[in-house]
């Protein structure tokens, strides 16, 4: 069904046709007239200037020139056989020259007459010249490129064989908006407009294309930014508020025994103020009646587990069991270690299920998980087989959320019982404040800003690959003081061959280095039982360098490594770094980060590194790595559920639209939380639109 003149199929628009449509659509997916109107130039020129002849330099980029065209000449053979012009204005002259369509080109201009003529100079001795130049003539009412800002669409080798040039395109463009004007429906209401000047939408969206000065580009760009970061952000705590509205959670109300008695007499230290003030944001959620969604973010060693204990403690206290998810075995099997500890003086039965889980034993905790006999259970995605059911799950906690997707979030919310479980998302890659904001929404966000005390702060060094021999020495003064040593290796999917060779090349190389001391080996082509192993005997100290790949990143815990020798840092995020950093630094000792790159880096790698040596702050390191990386790679946004597509905005770049953004949905939802007055309404239609496009991500986070 067409709902308005913009979802008219492209090949009803002058000049494309069924041929070119199905290009647009296989090449650029556009589809319709909105499609085309939102494929955005990627650049304008400026062809508000006209420069004289005398003014032109080889240095400059694109220009515009107005005169008369001279004569024609040919010259060269062949191949190097061309065509080439006189231009002059009043002031002087410069050459154009073309190789091809020699013959044609003779044919359109005629000398003596006025044309504009855009292109980039170069020199040849003492004259300048400009190839292959955009010519129109001068008093060409249809020439609507004199004069302006001038766009450039990218296009495609395909397309360009169709003649759909960036030049076509902008015609269809200009086209399509003189039959759209006055006929679109404004997206934003009208209060916003009047109150922030800012362009209505038929405007912004014109001058997007054609706009009439450097300003109105500006005010356009703005305008179609602060609306795609402001519906994300609306979106989102709309959703969030109706599901808080609507959806049940057990209340947690009482703070009983198990709680208690941990607090008073198995908690080994005192929690820092972040840890606390967590604990509370929490609490005050899973006591409202309504379901909890939170995010809890804290860098690596900024104690997020007895956090999440806690919380876990409060279900238990409660009536409820609660459910620790983790995304590796290796990972669940620590996590359980650690708790297992903690949880068994209190009487309360804690139980580890993963893929690996023999048979016998996962019926026993199946059962028992079932009649409610265990109260907290830690493992993998195993925990999401229909197997398993719980008998009243009150919390889920998930660590390490980037390898969970937001569908699998979805699968624990059916195991809740009469109500879903709270859920306790666990993130140990710090991400941006304005990614956070626009990816989790629909989540409540708490962050531990803060280590424990008693840490010193680890230090990092840069050393290169052909100056090992300090680094030499460094290892075996820390190997003699008892202490043990990871030694990483990049593994990536495209060389993973190679790779793997001088993974085990290195693991030769150490054994030959410490022939004293014993070096175990672990990465991704091992068995889950052979990982385990070798973790295990380095855990242990049965071995005391460990040769890796970044299977080790995320959550293994040997409090006595105090070095972390990173190989071909350069070929590692930063994000990557700083979690592989966080291995070591978790004892008592001073511990170490050398990071060993070639000599020759490029000027990013050099920054990233700069950065590690500079800082150990999670949010600082990851705030850097997307100015350097741009969102769209980062760990998380790619798996986090929810495309971030933006055709204007740029979270990298736009964190004041973002905070702006993030206000104002405040004020709006604050004052009117349903979104049900009527200067409301185009909020809510498009919200209801947006959603019938997609599946309903809110609901299911
Ligand atoms: P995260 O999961 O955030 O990386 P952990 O919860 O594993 O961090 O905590 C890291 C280490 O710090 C653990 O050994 C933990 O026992 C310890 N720890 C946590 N909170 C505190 C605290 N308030 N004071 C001292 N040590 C703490
Ligand atoms: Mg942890």
């Amino acid at each position: 069904m067409i709902r308005t003149i913009l979802d008219t199929s492209v090949k009803y628009l002058p000049g494309v046709g069924e041929k070119r449509a199905v290009l647009l659509g296989s090449q650029c997916n556009i589809y319709t007239y909105k499609d085309l109107l939102y494929y955005f130039p990627y650049k304008h020129l400026d062809r508000t200037r006209f420069y004289r002849t005398t003014e032109v330099r080889e240095e400059m980029p694109y220009i515009q020139l107005r005169g008369r065209m001279g004569t024609f000449r040919t010259e060269g053979e062949k191949r190097k056989k061309r065509l080439i012009a006189t231009f002059s204005d009043r002031w002087g002259v410069v050459q154009l020259v073309w190789f091809n369509s020699i013959s044609r080109i003779q044919e359109i201009y005629k000398p003596g007459q006025e044309y504009i003529v855009f292109g980039k100079p170069a020199r040849f001795g003492s004259t300048y010249t400009i190839v292959h130049p955009e010519v129109d003539k001068a008093d060409d009412p249809k020439a609507r490129h004199g004069g302006t800002f001038y766009p450039i669409y990218s296009t495609t080798e395909k397309l360009r064989k169709a003649g759909l040039t960036s030049r076509t395109l902008c015609d269809l463009v200009a086209n399509c908006l003189d039959i759209v004007m006055g006929k679109m429906q404004e997206t934003l209401p009208d209060y916003l407009i009047q109150k922030y000047h800012m362009l209505p939408l038929e405007d912004a969206l014109r001058s997007m294309h054609l706009p009439a000065n450097a300003e109105m580009l500006r005010r356009a760009t703005l305008r179609l930014k602060f609306e795609e970061l402001f519906y994300v952000r609306l979106r989102m705590r709309y959703l969030h508020g109706l599901r808080q509205t609507n959806t049940p959670g057990y209340p947690l109300t009482r703070v009983g025994d198990s709680f208690m008695s941990f607090f008073n007499n198995v908690l080994p230290f005192e929690l820092t103020a972040a840890q606390k003030r967590v604990v509370s944001e929490i609490h005050h959620d899973v006591k409202s009646g309504r379901q909890m969604n939170r995010l809890l973010q804290g860098d690596v060693g900024s104690g997020k587990t007895i956090v999440a204990l806690l919380a876990m403690l409060l279900a238990v206290d409660n009536g409820c069991q609660a459910a620790l998810m983790a995304p590796t075995e290796i990972l669940a099997h620590q996590h359980y270690e650690t708790l297992s500890v903690l949880v068994k003086p209190l009487g309360l039965q804690i139980e580890l299920l993963t893929g690996s889980t023999r048979m016998r034993e996962k019926n026993r905790i199946v059962t028992e998980l079932e009649s409610g006999k265990v109260s907290i259970v830690v493992g993998t995605h195993a925990l999401l087989e229909n197997y398993v059911a719980f008998h009243k799950l009150g919390l889920a906690v998930i660590d390490e959320q980037h390898r969970f997707g937001v569908s699998q979030r979805s699968v624990l919310w059916e195991k809740g019982g009469e109500c879903p479980p709270h859920i306790l998302v666990m993130s140990a890659t710090p991400i941006p404040r304005t990614l956070a904001m626009t990816l989790y929404g629909d989540l409540d966000v708490s962050v531990i800003d803060e280590l424990p005390p008693g840490r010193t702060p680890i230090e990092t060094r840069h050393c290169y690959e052909e100056n090992f021999a300090p680094v030499h020495f460094f290892m075996l003064e820390q190997l003699q003081q008892g202490h043990q040593i990871y030694v990483v290796y990049p593994l990536i999917e495209e060389s993973e061959k190679l790779d793997l060779q001088s993974l085990q090349e290195g693991f030769a190389r150490m054994k030959e280095c410490f022939p004293a001391h014993r070096v175990g080996m672990v990465h991704g082509r091992m068995s889950a039982q052979e990982k385990e192993e070798q973790m295990a005997a380095f855990s242990s100290r049965d071995t005391h360098i460990l040769v890796a790949t970044t299977v080790i990143e995320v959550g293994v815990n040997v409090p006595n490594a105090s070095v972390m020798v990173i190989q071909n840092a350069e070929r590692f995020g930063l994000s990557q770094l700083h979690q592989l950093r966080g291995r070591v630094g978790r004892g008592a000792a001073r511990s170490y980060c050398i990071l060993m790159t070639p000599q020759k880096i490029s000027a990013d790698t050099r920054r990233r590194i700069e950065v590690m040596v500079a800082t150990t702050n999670g949010f600082e390191i990851a705030e850097e790595d997307m100015k350097l990386r741009g969102h769209g790679d980062l760990e998380g946004t790619r798996q986090s559920g929810i495309g971030v597509d933006f055709k204007v905005a740029n979270l990298t770049k736009d964190g004041r639209v973002v905070q702006f953004c993030t206000k104002l949905v405040d004020e709006i939802l604050g004052a009117d939380p349903l979104l049900q007055h009527p200067a409301n309404a185009v909020l809510l239609r498009e919200i209801r639109e947006s959603l019938e496009h997609e599946k309903d991500w809110g609901v299911i986070s």
